[in-house]
């Protein structure tokens, strides 16, 4: 399983993402569904204070301290800074949970701070997660992430000679010389903020959208997206794979589906869009 997720616009927020063990936000119900599997989340990710996003964190937290699983294993909970929203459930659990008995640290974000993964840093194939700011509401301090992996590609100079000439100009003066680093954006998650910034996202694999309104119709205020803005996005962006929406509103019923496709047939973006269901446990292998 590369994703686990539950989605529910205004209820519960979060999704595992398996690779890197890696949890962006943590809704209620986080913890009962997951279950075993909560005690191999080793990073959280929140992306801003609402209660849909962070309210799963007390029992994730508690699981840990109490249950059958490994009481030994490091959890690292990285967070908006100066999100006050944050910062008060933070007291709250250390008030009430006076003897966490494993190492737990909270770690404060801002716009392109770099969490490194795995992978000598500035390695081939090292893994970060970066930080970006997104725009959520007036007085939420809010944060996306990227997952980036660092590949090497030819330098400009060297992209129209042949398959030979680069392999007798890599044995004369080493490889370093032709080529050059630079980060691939492997995954994004955006959080339930408005449209994202394109660049932010740029050329990502798989982007994770708010897609809280399926019809322009029912979005009252500018507040989090709608399915066609999110799809905008990822063609500004470039998104190699896929688009997963995320945070739909439970006014969509079961024709959900229905309702998106329709946007999408109009939109008709070069990747895959799958949506998750409000309400439904979804996984993706
Ligand atoms: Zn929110
Ligand atoms: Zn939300």
């Amino acid at each position: 399983m590369k994703l686990l997720s539950y989605s529910k616009a205004l209820y519960s927020s979060w999704l595992y993402y398996s690779p890197d063990r890696v949890l962006f936000d943590a809704g209620e119900s986080v913890s009962s569904i997951m279950g075993n599997k909560s005690f191999a989340v080793e990073k959280v990710f929140l992306s801003h204070g609402h209660t849909d996003h962070i309210a799963g964190l007390v029992s994730l937290i508690n699981i840990r301290n109490n249950a059958m699983g490994d009481k030994r294993k490091p959890l690292t909970i990285y967070y908006p800074r100066n999100n006050f929203h944050v910062s008060e459930l933070m007291n709250y659990l250390y008030k009430t949970n006076s003897n966490i008995n494993y190492s737990l640290d909270w770690i404060p974000l801002q716009d392109g701070d770099e969490v490194h993964l795995f992978g000598e840093k500035g390695s081939r194939s090292a893994r970060s997660i970066v930080a970006f700011a997104t725009e959520h509401s007036r007085r939420e301090i809010s944060l996306g992430y990227n997952v980036v992996e660092r590949r090497e590609r030819l330098k400009p100079e060297f992209r129209d000679k042949s398959q030979e000439e680069i392999r007798e100009i890599a044995e004369s003066r080493g490889r370093g010389e032709i080529t050059e680093p630079y980060w691939q954006n492997l995954f994004t998650y955006g959080g339930d903020s408005v449209p994202l910034n394109p660049e932010a996202v740029s050329g990502t694999e798989v982007l994770c959208h708010d897609t809280t309104f399926l019809k322009e119709k029912d979005r009252k205020q500018y507040k989090h997206a709608t399915i066609r803005e999110a799809i905008r996005v990822g063609k500004e962006a470039g998104v190699k794979k896929k688009m997963i929406c995320m945070h739909v509103s439970t006014r969509y019923k079961d024709n959900y589906r229905e309702i998106a496709e329709k946007v999408i047939s109009e939109e008709d973006p070069p990747f895959d869009v799958e949506v998750i269901p409000p309400g439904k446990i979804f996984r993706e292998y």
